[in-house]
């Protein structure tokens, strides 16, 4: 950063200057206010599209527990709790799924302390004023008895989902005094003697100020909303993924910090991206719909590309640990896109939410091969891929979508658990791209979000945590981790800054 001629106000705008405006963002804010700090939080969007990707989530958060009794303190009453199983999830289970899901490319020192505080950093949110609830509807099947086994490690979410989610968080700034301005650009690092002493915000008439404060926390997201950076770190073809969240996050954060001599952490080649509603109009960045325009049952059916031919493990394991990685994989597919491939038996098993989004994109037909013929798969491939398939499932095995049922199918691809024949019509076709999430690759910080150079040694005055903050994913991720690794590491920094 050079020393800039822009109009500079030497007084301080804030003790505190937080860039951002989803999750990670407004929790350091609250971490700073509640500490006494003056806070000021810059948020790129205008009022009507703010909250960033958090906005567009369904709320899960990833935490560790000891089962149901301990989480009645800060969950919403509900009548069938009575009825619930949710099995106990340590930190412990929760190290091992995020070494599990990365190839053990995930930062040690950073995974501890993500594993550690979640559940506090929930409880902390609570006390301020956010809502929290068991997720039936997406991480339950309720059993023939009526009673529902939660599964997956995935247990908690906002009341309210994503926009609940950023409601709660706005009402809280307002309440603790942090002042929040919409429709700030910020565009630069102010830095003095290698200190970062504020940021420069282009206006929207295209002039530009400088703002200061003693530190500045960075929560911008990643670069998933830029086609350029895209192209240029996740590789050709990634420029023709749909974004899902915020069109915001553009990187431009990550940019002015690395040209301040941050150093970079994580996996800046591989992103967070599922299987996306492949052809209803206005499927990127869309607020109305958020999530109900991606597919995630799709570990009970198969996914077959437009060849007719399946090409991963649907059933590897439970959905929470598969679905970041498979929108890569669709984008590998002819034209990126394939198909989920239901019968009549599964189709009342699908989540609602999605399966059921208004202009959803699906063909339906009463054989197989006439639903061959709708999508445009050749009916002959398809029908030897089902057949395959059905002929091949261990049925000798109880089907149980709970539980890791071992139910394999042995084709090729296998498909693990969860194999069952389809075979009753009408058959559903669900058409998906790749949509995606979030980028991995971030900045290097310590535990505590301190940013490092690319020395290792701290930048005085610069914070970071949410998406900005690299080390944590590589490669895929298990689900709710983001928003929980925005509200320890948000909380963190903004306790420091
Ligand atoms: C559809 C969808 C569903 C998801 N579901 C879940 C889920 O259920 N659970 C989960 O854990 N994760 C989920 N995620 C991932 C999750 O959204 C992210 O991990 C998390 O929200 C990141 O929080 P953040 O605060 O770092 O980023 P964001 O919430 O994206 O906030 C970044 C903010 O920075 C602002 N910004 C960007 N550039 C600038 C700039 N130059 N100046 C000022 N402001 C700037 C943006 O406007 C935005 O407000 C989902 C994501 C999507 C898109």
């Amino acid at each position: 950063m050079t020393e800039s001629n822009l109009p500079r106000t030497q007084a301080k705008a804030a003790d505190v200057i937080v860039v951002g405006g989803g999750n990670a963002a407004f929790t350091a804010a609250h971490a700073a206010a509640v500490r006494g700090r003056t806070v000021l939080l810059l948020e790129k969007a205008p009022r009507e599209l703010f909250g960033g990707n958090s906005y567009y989530t369904a709320g899960a958060t990833r935490i560790a527990h000891a089962g149901l009794p301990d989480l009645v303190d800060f969950i919403e009453p509900d009548g069938r709790h009575a009825v619930t199983e949710v099995p106990p999830y340590s930190a412990a289970d929760y190290i091992a799924d995020m070494e599990k899901v990365t190839d053990g490319r995930n930062d040690p020192a950073l995974t501890e302390v993500l594993a550690a505080e979640a559940a506090p950093g929930l409880r902390w949110l609570h006390s301020l004023g956010l809502k929290y609830r068991l997720m039936y509807e997406r991480q339950a099947y309720e059993r023939p008895d009526g009673s529902y086994l939660f599964w997956g490690g995935l247990h908690v979410g906002n009341v309210g989902g994503g926009e609940g989610l950023m409601q709660d968080h706005l009402a809280v700034a307002q309440r603790l005094g942090t002042e929040v301005r919409f429709g700030q650009d910020v565009v630069g690092l102010v830095s003095e003697g290698g200190a970062v002493v504020g940021v420069t915000v282009r206006r929207a008439d295209g002039t530009e100020e400088e703002l200061r404060a003693d530190s500045v926390v960075l929560a911008a997201g990643g670069f998933e909303a830029s086609r350029e950076l895209r192209a240029e770190h996740l590789g050709p073809g990634w420029e023709n993924a749909k974004v899902r969240g915020t069109p915001f996050n553009t990187g431009q954060m990550l940019t002015a910090a690395l040209a301040l001599g941050a150093g970079r952490a994580g996996d800046w080649g591989t992103c967070h991206s599922t299987q996306w509603d492949a052809f209803t109009p206005d499927n990127e960045s869309n607020r109305e719909l958020t999530n109900r325009l991606t597919r995630q049952s799709y570990p009970l059916g198969i996914i077959v590309n437009a060849r007719g031919e399946r090409f991963v493990d649907e059933g590897e394991d439970f959905r929470n640990y598969t679905y970041a990685k498979l929108g890569r994989a669709v984008l590998e597919q002819p034209g990126s896109v394939a198909y989920q491939i239901f019968d009549a038996t599964l189709r009342p098993m699908l989540r609602a939410e999605e399966y059921d989004m208004p202009g959803v994109s699906v063909e339906t037909a009463p054989t197989l091969e006439a639903l061959a013929e709708k999508i445009g798969v050749d009916p002959e491939v398809l029908a030897k891929t089902v057949n395959d398939y059905n002929t091949s499932i261990d049925l000798a095995v109880p089907f149980d979508p709970n539980v890791k049922d071992g139910r394999l199918a042995r084709t090729t691809p296998a498909k693990s658990n969860w194999a069952t024949p389809l075979t009753a019509g009408p058959f559903y076709a669900y058409p998906v791209t790749c949509g995606i999430t979030f980028t991995f690759g971030g900045l290097k910080s310590d535990t505590h979000g301190r940013v490092l150079d690319t020395a290792g040694k701290p930048i005085e005055g610069l914070y970071v945590c949410g998406e900005m903050l690299g080390g944590l994913f590589a490669g895929n991720y298990p689900g709710g981790s983001g928003l929980a690794a925005g509200v320890v590491f948000g909380r963190r920094a903004g306790s420091l800054a």
